[in-house]
């Protein structure tokens, strides 16, 4: 008997049967647009397929869902890219349609559980999981336990403040990392810059063929990134640094190196723990989830 991982986000549901180390089954179906129950119902029915299809029973269910959590209340406090997720008591609801007992973990948590558990950091006993893409993500883990905080804001890495006075962020603050140094934050300076909207993707694609206006957007957002991570490093004092994410994964080496280089200027004087690459690219949150159950249920 297995548990059962899903991956809950704004356009899929992923779910799959986890068992003996690995994945048993992984299914993937649209998430329902009309939010709410009918989501509850597409992550059962989920449920439902992942066992018959990996031909085996589950224990309980550990779900990665978006949005800020209310852990102690298994509650989506909101979830911007899904209807009617605004307070959304999502555990009671999935136990009683599944009947199941069902563990919560937040999205990037879960990726960063997987990636500390089965990935990159898989040596380590802390590892601090940055992802940067259209956001900026991340979770701690520490001897198995992810670090949820008091209130359930553990690890909100994106909105450390890294240029007080700067760019807006979607949180409303100024300066934030996501700000700075995402896909989206990117494609605001290759408007301004190049009068027309260009892509992230784009923008790396100029970026490699040494368009030195491209390069100076990627590599102040690389910049920005290390210093983050500089910073995160002084808050969590993690044995590695696990970097993942579709900027982060695919902007090149000369990005990389600028992240480097700014985080070894922002660590000069301390211990500077060092940073891996993501090794479980999409399947993270999917095997995060299944390992946020199966470790309570003791299935890892
Ligand atoms: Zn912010």
């Amino acid at each position: 008997m297995g548990v059962i991982g899903i991956d809950l986000g704004g356009t899929k549901i992923a779910a799959g049967v986890f068992s003996g180390g690995e994945l048993r089954s992984r299914i993937t179906v649209p998430t329902p647009e009309a939010g709410g129950q009918a989501v509850i119902e597409a992550m059962a029915k989920a449920a439902q397929t992942a066992m018959q299809e990996a031909g085996e029973s589950a224990k309980a269910i550990g779900l990665g869902t978006p949005g800020p959590l209310d852990y102690t209340q298994g509650v989506i406090k909101f979830a911007p890219n899904i209807a009617g997720f605004t307070n959304f008591p999502i555990r009671d609801l999935l136990e009683k349609a599944t009947g199941l007992k069902v563990y919560l973990e937040n999205d990037a948590n879960a990726a960063a559980l997987a990636e500390h558990v089965l990935g990159a950091a898989k040596e380590a006993s802390s590892s601090l999981f940055v992802t940067v893409s259209t956001g900026v993500g991340g979770g701690f883990v520490l001897d198995n336990r992810v670090l949820h905080g008091a209130h359930g804001q553990g690890a909100e890495v994106g909105h450390i403040t890294v240029l007080p006075g700067g760019p807006l962020c979607g949180c409303g603050l100024d300066g934030c990392l996501e700000a700075l140094a995402t896909g989206p934050a990117m494609e605001r300076m290759a408007l301004a810059v190049y009068k027309t909207e260009v892509t992230t993707r784009e923008l790396f694609a100029r970026f490699e063929a040494k368009d030195p206006r491209a390069a100076r957007i990627v590599l102040q957002a690389a910049h920005y990134a290390g210093i983050g991570l500089a910073s995160l490093v002084k808050a969590f004092d993690p044995e590695v640094i696990v970097l993942g994410g579709g900027v982060a994964l695919n902007a090149g080496p000369a990005y990389l190196e600028e992240v480097q280089r700014s985080y070894q200027r922002y660590m000069e004087g301390w211990i500077a723990p060092p940073i891996y690459m993501a090794k479980l690219g999409s399947e993270a949150g999917l095997l995060g989830a299944a390992l946020t159950a199966g470790l309570e249920v003791g299935e890892v």
